[in-house]
């Protein structure tokens, strides 16, 4: 099966999806979208409002500083690939809960195979815990503000991937020092990857 092919499966499925109670109360999944052959894919935790009634991701607050902090590295979001760990919004945009993210890893677990990135960019907590323990590098996992931007490289079959663990850009619509923190981390993802990978 072709990648377009199999990521479209991928929709289906989470559009149908009652493996948790989050479906009740969404609008629209939000899926992920995307280049399918991203060389980077952004994870976001899950959707917020805006995203809920669109369907797509990163499209309120936060989608606007991902848009800057892209463009400011110029790299368009149809060259990347941006999902998030829950597909479905949590009410009154409430943290995921373990069983959530845990239901709907199989989802996130697939576009990573099918997409198969060189580098993965957690956007905040949950999704850097979730990817950290899924490379193998559940030992090493800090508090977010200590490992934001860091570079872990890990293996996967046979091949080298890359993590990055990134804040996650609704901070800084609160708070203005955190996009500087921001754009700087950003700019390793650039200089380190860009035309490299
Ligand atoms: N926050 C997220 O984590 N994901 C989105 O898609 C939007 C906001
Ligand atoms: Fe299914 Fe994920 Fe939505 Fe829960 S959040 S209903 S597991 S698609």
């Amino acid at each position: 099966m072709k990648k377009d092919e199999e990521l479209c499966k991928i929709k289906d499925e989470v559009i149908n999806c009652k493996k948790c109670s989050l479906y009740k109360t969404r609008t629209f999944p939000v899926i992920g979208e995307g280049n399918h052959n991203a060389k980077i894919m952004f994870i976001g935790e899950g959707p917020g409002l805006s995203e809920d009634r669109t369907g797509r991701p990163f499209c309120g607050a936060a989608g606007k500083v991902l848009d800057e902090l892209l463009n400011k590295i110029e790299i368009q979001r149809e060259d990347v690939y941006i999902s998030n760990l829950v597909k479905c919004r949590p009410p009154a945009n409430r943290d995921p809960e373990k069983e959530e993210i845990k239901a709907c890893s199989s989802y996130l677990n697939k576009q990573i195979q099918i997409i198969d990135p060189k580098v993965i960019c957690p956007l905040g907590r949950y999704s850097m815990h979730f990817l950290m323990e899924k490379f193998g590098l559940k030992n090493q996992i800090q508090p977010i503000s200590k490992i934001h931007g860091k570079v872990f490289k890990v293996k996967n079959l046979f091949k080298e991937i890359i993590i990055i663990p990134l804040y996650h850009p609704a901070v800084a619509t609160y708070n203005p020092n955190m996009k500087e923190i921001l754009k700087k981390d950003f700019k390793i993802l650039k200089d380190k990857f860009l035309g490299k990978i």
